[in-house]
């Protein structure tokens, strides 16, 4: 899922001031699944900043919706009347929501209201890690599973770096290295002969360095 992370109230209201009537608008997809965007996170924050606008003696009327997916225009159009009525759209969705709206709403300022963070999993309860860079070439098959380009501090294809100890990482002591998950990994499922072969270097022509990327499925157009 896409991880993200709330803005704190005192930075929200310093961007939705100027506006006397706000929409915040949750999203129920990634964001609500990683505790930051969903339909409780509106409800809170909306109070929130109702109750600090007042506090500081500015009119801002609040008002609350989530859809099920903002970055999905057939979901975004059951909104459309609450933007439309309001003067501003503070999103609580990943930065693709946010400017899902800003492109189909093209005279309706849209604010992020998170901080879009990293694809990831929950860990634990409370706790989530980055799994995916979207390097856009995955070589997952080659490493057990186990994102080299994403958990390795190195990005190293052949590792390990030699600086690892025990089984810690040498740039952060707090983390497993990533090659020793790695081989023991591929020694579980009897693949460790994977580990003979060096690894050319990463092709990246299809990371995000050169720009935005898209991907055309021309059986799916018409
Ligand atoms: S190799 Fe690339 S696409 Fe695959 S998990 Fe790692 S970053 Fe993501
Ligand atoms: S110690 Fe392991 S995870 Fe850390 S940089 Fe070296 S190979 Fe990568």
């Amino acid at each position: 899922m896409i991880v993200a992370q709330r803005k704190n109230i005192p930075d929200l209201l310093a961007i939705v001031k100027i506006h006397k009537k706000l929409l915040v608008l949750g999203c129920g997809t990634c964001v609500t699944v990683c505790l930051a965007g969903g339909q409780r996170e509106v409800s809170i924050i909306a109070s929130a900043l109702r109750m600090s606008a007042k506090l500081k003696g500015l009119p801002l009327e609040v008002e609350e919706l989530t859809i099920e997916r903002q970055c999905d225009n057939v979901f975004l159009e059951q909104a459309a009347d609450a933007i439309n009525r309001n003067d501003a759209v503070l999103s609580l969705g990943c930065g693709a929501g946010v400017q899902a709206i800003a492109e189909r709403y093209t005279n309706k300022p849209v604010y992020a209201g998170l901080d879009t963070a990293f694809i990831g999993i929950l860990e634990e309860r409370g706790i989530w890690t980055e799994k995916c860079a979207a390097c856009g070439a995955c070589v997952l098959h080659e490493y057990g599973g186990i994102c080299p380009v994403t958990r390795c501090a190195k990005h190293m294809l052949n590792g390990p770096c030699s600086g690892s100890r025990e089984d810690r990482c040498e740039v952060n002591p707090e983390r497993q290295c990533a090659w020793q998950l790695i081989y023991k990994r591929l020694k579980d499922i009897g693949q460790l002969d994977r580990l003979k072969k060096i690894k050319p270097p990463k092709n990246w022509n299809r990371s995000q360095s050169g720009g935005y990327r898209t991907i055309i499925r021309e059986d799916h157009r018409v």
